[in-house]
């Protein structure tokens, strides 16, 4: 039976390292590490996101902020309002909650802001400095899933790891980040032929698609960790519903030598990763501004 990598215990240590850090910051520097979130329209999944990350940054001791605007905002003052974040020396890390509204272009603005400020990561420059290997802000969910595999203790150099997903804030990041820590990375995808027998190869499987139960117990290898990303709302009776994630956890916990629930694995890391780059971020104004 696999062991089970608990996110939700190593999420409240990260946010604890980081309120520890913000009062050192503090007490050093007068700064505040301060988050900014703006979300458009009343997605309510977005909405209940949004409160999160202002709740938990505040019990980390940052000043949180949330623009909340009307779904019909015009393009031009959202990027109004990010000018406005990005020339604001208070704010330290800017987060515009997705997905937007169709009129709005997604890109445009989310190059608009500062990619100093940038911490969810999503930045073409930021990109670019994954890709690259340079010091810059990494997304936060694939920050996350790193996170517990190096806790996990397992090996990564040399070690095959198998993505399934390329999305842009999953999968091709995570991609990079395990490139970097030396393994060999395969990305698969809705294309991607025999899945099964590809899955069956990793030492490490990532599974970030969004499909319940995509990834069948006997497609992981013996002693494999698994990383299940996937968020899917399932029925539970009742009219009840239950959060499940896309690999078949009870199957593959009998083949895995660790794997992460769903829920109370990745998902809780992803704020506390938003919370660390944004104490990064603040860490580099105040070194910036002491260097005049
Ligand atoms: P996405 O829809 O942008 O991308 C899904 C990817 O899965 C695509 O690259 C697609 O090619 C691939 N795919 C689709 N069907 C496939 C199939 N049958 N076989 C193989 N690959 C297939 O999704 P995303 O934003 O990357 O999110 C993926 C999942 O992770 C979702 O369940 C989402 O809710 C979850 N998620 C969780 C967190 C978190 O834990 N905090 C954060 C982001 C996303």
């Amino acid at each position: 039976m696999a062991e089970l990598i608990d996110g939700k215990t190593r999420a409240a240590a990260v946010r604890e390292r980081v309120a520890h850090d913000a009062r050192t910051l503090l007490d050093a520097s007068g700064v505040r590490p301060g988050l900014t979130v703006v979300i458009v329209g009343e997605d309510p999944a977005s909405q209940v996101y949004v409160r999160n990350k202002g709740r938990m940054a505040e019990a980390a001791g940052f000043v949180s902020d949330t623009h909340r605007l009307p779904a019909d905002v015009p393009e031009a003052e959202l990027l109004a309002i990010i000018d406005k974040l990005n020339a604001d020396d208070a704010v330290h890390g800017i987060l515009v909650q997705l997905p937007l509204p169709d009129h709005i272009d997604d890109r445009t603005v989310i190059n608009r802001i500062d990619p100093d400020k940038d911490v969810d990561g999503f930045h073409t420059i930021n990109v670019g400095r994954l890709s690259l290997g340079l010091e810059g802000f990494v997304p936060c969910t694939p920050l996350g899933c790193l996170d517990l595999l190096k806790h996990s203790g397992a090996p990564l150099a040399g070690q095959h790891a198998v993505i399934v997903g390329r999305s842009n804030i999953v999968g091709k990041p995570m991609a990079a980040l395990l490139l970097a820590e030396h393994c060999t990375v395969t990305v698969a995808h809705s294309r991607t032929r025999d899945l099964d027998a590809l899955c069956r190869q990793a030492d490490i499987l990532v599974a970030a698609v969004g499909r319940p139960g995509l990834v069948k117990g006997d497609w992981v290898k013996e002693g494999a960790t698994v990383i299940d990303v996937g968020i899917n709302r399932i029925p539970a009776g009742e009219g009840k519903t239950r959060l499940v994630g896309d690999v078949d956890f009870e199957a593959a916990a009998q083949r895995a030598a660790a794997i992460t629930p769903v829920p109370g694995g990745v998902g809780p890391m992803t704020i506390a990763c938003l919370l660390s780059n944004t104490l990064k971020a603040a860490r580099r104004a105040v070194r910036r501004a002491s260097q005049g």
